[in-house]
């Protein structure tokens, strides 16, 4: 049985373990496909990996992806800031392309950060959730022109803050049309989705990214997807997957996307461990 995670931090950005540690941890737990996804250099992330961190980083998953090849399969990917140059895909085997900030008014804001910062966020866009809605998703839509970028993280992060709805409804017409129409073009584009189970195991949301009404959505429109925990405590690498696993089928999916040596492969879903 497949079980993957192309969605993991370690110490070389924000995670808390070594390489070693979480692949350690990964084969424990009984994964057979385990990428790594360190911040890739940003101005706005302090966090973020730093470029002469990155020769170091690339060689620790080489040593790892070599010491441990009878016992599971090591990916070298990195998760891009779509505010940033997005570099060529070499040397990594997959980019994740996700929109952590946008720029609004002269002002750096930050979507992933707290409940006080997207009150902020929503004040700078007229207090208007929508206006603030369209931006994000007009932002992650430029995915699609980045032939470097396979996955689109964590979809719907502006709604981290907003288990309570405060900030808007999940399934208000008015968003909805935003993401949809984001999503149109990500899927043209052929890009992958993930279902993020990151903000559940840091307790910010009851269920993965997106929101189940979008995840219909990719459904319907044939769009492909994949599991993984945006792990940054090796504790959490299976984070919610038992349930993610039956919240995809209950939706209709009948394959996700499997990372090989020769690429994504789309596979039965029969295949994956539950
Ligand atoms: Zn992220
Ligand atoms: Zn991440």
């Amino acid at each position: 049985m497949i079980k993957q995670n192309l969605h993991t931090h370690s110490i070389y950005c924000d995670g808390k373990d070594s390489i070693d540690e979480m692949v350690q941890t990964a084969i424990d737990k009984g994964f057979t496909i385990l990428g790594f996804s360190g911040h890739g250099p940003c101005r706005y992330d302090s966090v973020a990996m730093k470029e002469e961190d990155l020769t170091k980083y690339i060689e620790d998953i080489l040593d790892a992806k070599e010491k441990y090849k009878d016992k599971i399969q090591i990916f070298l990917g990195i998760e891009e800031d779509i505010s940033q140059r997005i570099p060529s895909k070499k040397p990594y085997d997959f980019v994740i392309g996700s929109e952590h900030f946008l720029i609004e008014k002269g002002e750096v804001l930050n979507v992933d950060y707290s409940d006080e910062h997207t009150k902020k966020i929503v004040e700078t866009f007229d207090h208007d959730f929508h206006q603030y809605a369209k931006a994000y998703y007009e932002g992650l839509q430029k995915i699609a022109e980045y032939d470097e970028v396979d996955i689109v993280g964590h979809l719907d992060l502006l709604m981290k803050f907003n288990e309570d709805q405060k900030y808007g409804s999940f399934t208000d017409p008015v968003y909805l049309s935003y993401a949809k129409e984001c999503i149109d073009v990500l899927i043209a584009a052929g890009k992958i989705f993930e279902i993020n189970t990151g903000a559940i195991a840091r307790g910010y949301r009851k269920d993965p990214y997106p929101h189940q009404t979008l995840l219909s959505y990719i459904q319907k429109k044939k769009g492909n997807i994949l599991l993984s925990s945006d792990c940054h405590d090796r504790n959490n690498l299976d984070c919610h997957f038992k349930e993610s696993m039956e919240l995809i089928q209950a939706c209709g999916f009948d394959s996700m996307m499997v990372l090989t040596s020769e690429g994504f492969k789309k596979t039965p879903i029969e295949q994956f461990a539950r």
